[in-house]
């Protein structure tokens, strides 16, 4: 006697996981893409091209970035004489 066909198998069980996503976090300065975060985090990181210092948060809506400090490598304007 069979009794095998009763054995109820779980699909797509709803689960309570909080969903969370993967925002990429580009620099301010140069759009270098710096890291893949997800909402949630709260971190500082350095663009390894211009060496901006940044300060991003990511939530639920997208990353935000600030700018702490500005590259240095950036074309220094000549001066004028006047
Ligand atoms: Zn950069």
């Amino acid at each position: 006697m069979k009794m095998n066909d009763h054995l109820a198998v779980k699909e797509n069980a709803p689960t309570a996981k909080p969903q969370k996503f993967l925002h990429t976090i580009c620099c301010n300065s140069c759009g270098t893409v710096l890291s893949k975060s997800y909402s949630g985090t709260e971190s500082y990181v350095r663009c390894p091209k211009c060496q901006a210092d940044l300060y991003y948060t990511v939530d639920d809506k997208g990353p935000t970035i600030h700018i702490i400090k500005k590259p240095k490598n950036l074309p220094t304007p000549p001066a004028l004489a006047e």
